[in-house]
């Protein structure tokens, strides 16, 4: 009988505070499941590694990324890299025993002695001795070799990705077209061929062209090398 009136109590008391009760388990469960998951974002990004703070996830985790996503993630990373790491390319002095004459300007206009009259100056004069040596800026293949009234004798090398060097004013060409040429390796000799510099004596006239278009060819020239 006291047995029975204990239980009755207990019951009566679980029904008179089932609301709380109830409230109670639900604050707890919710508790839980915040305080889960709070540990989950701080060891999954943190401690990818860690094998001791949640042992079930971890492995997962770890199988996934290191067999299928991490390889395969390496291989294009490494791909992509080498093909759009820009090539810095040098050039080589194309007259080493020279002095520049007229410089590149494509901006402010110079006085032109042999057209008589100021204009831009898309190139760089190298004044030299008739018959000093004129080498290939850089690695590439002879595009063109001809001869006209105003550039004289001249070489074109394609250096690829739309870069060629431009060599005219020469007195004597010593490649072929479709010839290779590695930096440094002669092409012909200073001159004074065109009648376009005429006036400047002899020189070797040098043009950088990207994509057809003359450019600045101390992008490809050091302080040193020019
Ligand atoms: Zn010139």
């Amino acid at each position: 009988m006291k047995q029975s009136n204990v239980l009755n109590k207990i019951a009566q008391l679980i029904k008179k505070n089932a609301y709380y009760i109830v409230l109670f388990l639900c604050v707890a469960a919710i508790g839980t499941l915040v305080s889960l998951s709070l540990i989950q974002e701080e060891t999954y990004p943190l401690n990818p590694d860690n094998n001791g703070d949640s042992v079930i996830e971890t492995p997962g985790g770890d199988e996934v990324g290191g067999d299928v996503v991490t390889p395969g993630e390496d291989t294009g990373v490494n791909g992509d890299n080498s093909d759009n790491v820009p090539t810095i390319i040098t050039f080589a002095t194309p007259v080493a025993d020279a002095y520049i004459g007229q410089d590149y300007t494509d901006s402010a206009i110079v006085w032109q002695p042999t057209l008589n009259q100021y204009q831009t100056h898309l190139g760089i004069d190298y004044v030299a001795t008739n018959g000093t040596r004129v080498n290939s800026a850089y690695t590439g293949m002879v595009e063109e070799v001809g001869e006209n009234l105003l550039d004289g004798k001249y070489v074109v090398i394609n250096h690829g990705d739309g870069l060629t060097t431009v060599y005219t004013c020469l007195q004597e060409i010593m490649v072929s077209k479709g010839a290779k040429v590695s930096t440094g390796e002669q092409i012909g000799t200073v001159g004074n061929s065109g009648i376009k510099e005429y006036k400047s004596g002899d020189h070797l006239h040098f043009e950088v062209r990207k994509d057809g278009t003359c450019i600045n060819p101390y992008t490809y020239l050091t302080e040193d090398n020019k």
